[in-house]
């Protein structure tokens, strides 16, 4: 039986920590982090994407500003708007949702958000740093699997890790981050051949792919740590990660359930960017 890594109660524990950084940055500061979320067009997940971050916000004290743009609005009105939150002092965070809607350029909105604001660290800067391993920003999704492995004490040091998935978001930095944190990293994609063959090696597997029952017992070596970062509907619509649960859990060290794993993380690691970009305010100021 495996340990089950419960990432809700973790994320609530990291929020709690942050509340309370909140709360004394208030009192002797009197200043509170700050974040801008755009939302362009009516993209049902997206919209309760933004949701859950707002409340999250309020939750651990941070203030939040909503900028909710018609999927008909143009390159040069979106970018005004970022550079307009760019040039604010009291706005600490810029965070762009994406997907965009089609005719939009992302990369060309993502480069108007400052680096130092940059909480999603999308910034093509912000990338750089992530590979050099100096970073101000992790992107939230692998930062909050990496909190996961650190508050359950898994050491990655030397360990064999692999990584399905290669997306700018979670694959890639995923990989650079377990590479950092000394474990020796294979990146599994799409055109990877006898992809079981380099999971089975796996003392670290991280599936980030987007299909569910794709993770399958016999891909998994006994004693495994298994993090999915996958988020699914399985047949009866009902919300699963990449991995078959029932039959990889028995096999695991630890494993991640979805929903209840890396999920909450993720969140709770925008609010813990928000509340660094503010801090980096406070010096630069
Ligand atoms: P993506 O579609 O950009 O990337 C999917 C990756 O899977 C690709 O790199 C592709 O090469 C790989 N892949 C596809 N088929 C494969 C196959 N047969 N064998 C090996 N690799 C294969 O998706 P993404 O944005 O990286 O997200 C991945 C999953 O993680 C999705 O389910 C998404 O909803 C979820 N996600 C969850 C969170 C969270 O907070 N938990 C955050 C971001 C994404």
């Amino acid at each position: 039986m495996a340990i089950l890594i419960d990432g809700k109660d973790v994320a609530a524990k990291v929020r709690a920590e942050l509340r309370e950084e909140v709360e004394t940055m208030a009192k002797e500061r009197k200043k509170r982090p700050a974040l801008a979320v755009i939302l362009v067009g009516e993209d049902p997940a997206s919209q309760i994407y933004v949701r859950n971050k707002q409340r999250a916000c309020e939750d651990v004290g941070i203030l939040s500003e909503i900028y909710t743009l018609g999927e008909n609005v143009s390159q040069e009105s979106l970018e005004y708007i970022i550079n307009s939150l760019a040039e604010r002092r009291d706005i600490d965070g810029i965070l762009l949702q994406m997907p965009l809607p089609k005719g939009l350029d992302p990369v060309k909105a993502l480069k108007c958000i400052p680096p130092e604001k940059d909480v999603d660290a999308f910034h093509p800067d912000n990338v750089g740093h992530i590979m050099r391993g100096d970073y101000r920003f992790l992107p939230c999704t692998p930062a909050g699997v990496m909190e996961l492995l650190r508050r359950y004490d898994i050491d990655i040091s030397g360990k064999e890790c692999v990584v399905i998935g290669r997306s700018d978001i979670v694959g890639k930095p995923m990989a650079m981050m377990l590479l950092h944190s000394g474990g020796t990293v294979t990146i599994c994609h799409s055109k990877t051949r006898n992809l079981a063959e380099h999971t089975r090696r796996a003392d670290i597997l991280v599936s980030a792919v987007g299909k569910a029952g794709f993770v399958t017992a016999d891909m998994v070596k006994d004693g495994a740590v298994v993090i999915d970062v996958g988020i699914n509907r399985n047949a009866d619509g009902k919300i699963c990660g990449d991995v078959d649960f029932a039959a990889v859990e028995p096999k695991a060290s630890y494993i991640t359930p979805v929903p209840g794993g890396v999920g909450p993380m993720t969140v709770a690691m925008l609010m813990k960017n928000t509340v660094k970009a503010a801090e980096i305010s406070q010096k630069t100021y």
